[in-house]
């Protein structure tokens, strides 16, 4: 089991997604990386408010909350760390059922609040801005 990444910032994800790379682009808000168990399916985390939140602390990437495999036969759960694979235990069933609800609970809470709150955060220029303003975070 693999335990380290390297990060790779990327505009387009690649065809061919190498191990223990983890790709970020930013142009589309999602990162992907191929599952450090060796099992080879690729773990693609959107990077969203409600879904994986990156942080990059100039050298290396982490990424919160933890990333639980669980449609894939490894059922490999794990947090991203400062480029450091930590594996967490497995859950069961009932602890993944729980998990999805809470997530569930969380997007329907936020998209409730953002409806009321930002109605024109969906313009696309708006977007674009925001884009270009976290890009310039990053580089
Ligand atoms: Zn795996």
């Amino acid at each position: 089991m693999r335990k380290t990444l390297q990060h790779r910032f990327v505009e387009f994800v690649p065809d061919h997604i190498e191990d223990g790379i983890l790709y970020v682009s930013l142009t589309y808000c999602t990162a992907i990386h191929l599952c450090p168990c060796g099992c080879g399916n690729e773990v693609v985390t959107p990077l969203s408010p409600t879904d994986w939140k990156l942080t990059f602390d100039g050298r290396t990437i982490s990424l919160s909350p933890s990333i639980g495999n669980w449609n894939f036969k490894c059922q490999s759960h794990y947090w991203i760390k400062r480029n450091e694979i930590i594996y967490a235990s497995r859950w069961d069933k009932d602890e993944i059922r729980a998990g999805r609800k809470k997530d569930k609970k969380r997007k329907k809470k936020f998209y409730k609040s953002s409806s009321k709150n930002h109605s024109t955060a969906k313009s696309p220029k708006r977007k674009k801005g925001l884009m270009s303003f976290i890009e310039s975070l990053f580089f």
